[in-house]
């Protein structure tokens, strides 16, 4: 496989760990794996794939990256975290409902701004042209700017779940359990691309099961087929991915990003309360919403091994706009 250029800003490997309480109520062996504590600014799953982005604009003589996100987005955040590790300015564009900036800072917004991110906000189909004039407005003003994907996904951020497979695999090998699926939030198809290049550069029997956060799933297949056959060939092992096996679920994003109902809260309460794990509105309590859907259907045999891949997004959890999911600890 190619060593790909990398800097190091995540604490790694991640914990590798098993609930107990988790598996005794739904009769199937759950494992978690810790990408929330990768250590960079409160951690997530963008900090793998900074880790090989960063040192490409290094090696390129950038000073400062420039992406863009949603007013709470957890990979802003970490790209904002990783500049500043890196010595590097940060330029972020933030999309909302009608463009203006978010009234307060709160969650993620509040640590842009600690980790001194410049910000500029639109709306979310404005969203490629002012990430465009914010790149134009850096190179003019000689900031040496570097573009960072949506995401962080692009072939090059991606190619770091790959790595992350092998790391999950050596951590499985070591307690003696081989996972059936891995279950995890898929938006901009990044993570889950990596871990299906990862998966089958492995030879690994282990589903890798995205649910979507946002997209249909047709639209996402597609992109982690494509993207996981770039990763395959930045690594140096060129691999076809069929269609037909890239696993998507999409019916729990039907609410829309971001919007945490019924579902989402269910589920983050449950890993709350038998784990003290903590997920976010967003990203990993969809996903744990989806888990605990496809464990009710049945879709594993009782004493089968799943495990929830930890994405992050933590901060979102203090952010105003989902101050009232929970309202005050009971008396
Ligand atoms: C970005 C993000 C995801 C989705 O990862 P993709 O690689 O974009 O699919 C999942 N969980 C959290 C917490 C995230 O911030």
């Amino acid at each position: 496989m190619n060593e790909l250029p990398r800097i190091r800003l995540g604490a790694l490997p991640t914990p590798f760990e098993p609930l107990p309480r988790l598996s005794a109520l739904f009769g199937v062996s759950l494992w978690v794996k810790r990408d929330d504590l990768t250590g960079l600014a409160f951690g997530g799953n963008k900090t793998r794939k900074l880790e090989l982005l960063v040192a490409d604009a290094l090696a390129t003589g950038a000073k400062t990256l420039v992406t863009a996100g949603a007013a709470q987005s957890n990979h802003c955040r970490q790209t904002a975290a990783a500049a500043a590790r890196a010595g590097l300015g940060c330029r972020l564009v933030l999309a909302t409902a009608d463009g203006a900036p978010s009234p307060d800072a709160s969650g993620n917004l509040l640590l842009d701004a600690l980790l001194g991110a410049r910000v500029a906000w639109c709306t979310r189909a404005a969203r490629d042209a002012t990430l465009a004039s914010a790149f134009d407005e850096s190179e003019a003003a000689g900031e040496r700017p570097y573009l960072v994907p949506y995401g962080g996904s692009n072939a090059r951020g991606a190619a770091a779940y790959a790595l992350a497979f092998h790391e999950l695999a050596a951590q499985c090998r070591a307690a003696g359990v081989e996972p059936d699926a891995v279950v995890f939030a898929s938006s901009s198809a990044g993570t889950q691309a990596g871990l299906v290049a990862g998966a089958r550069l492995a030879g690994a029997r282990t589903r890798v099961i995205g649910i979507s956060v946002d997209e249909p799933r047709d639209v996402l297949r597609e992109r982690v087929a494509l993207l996981a056959c770039e990763v395959a060939d930045l690594l140096g092992e060129p691999l076809a991915v069929p269609l037909a096996e890239v696993a998507v679920e999409d019916e729990w994003a039907a609410p829309g990003y971001g919007v945490a109902g019924d579902a989402e809260r269910e589920a983050i309460e449950l890993f709350a309360r038998h784990e003290g794990l903590l997920l976010d509105p967003v990203y990993t309590g969809r996903a744990a919403a989806g888990l605990v859907g496809l464990l009710r259907r049945g879709t594993w045999e009782p004493g089968a091994t799943v495990v929830f891949w930890h994405t992050g997004g933590s901060p979102a959890l203090f952010a105003s706009a989902y101050r009232d999911l929970w309202g005050a600890p009971r008396p």
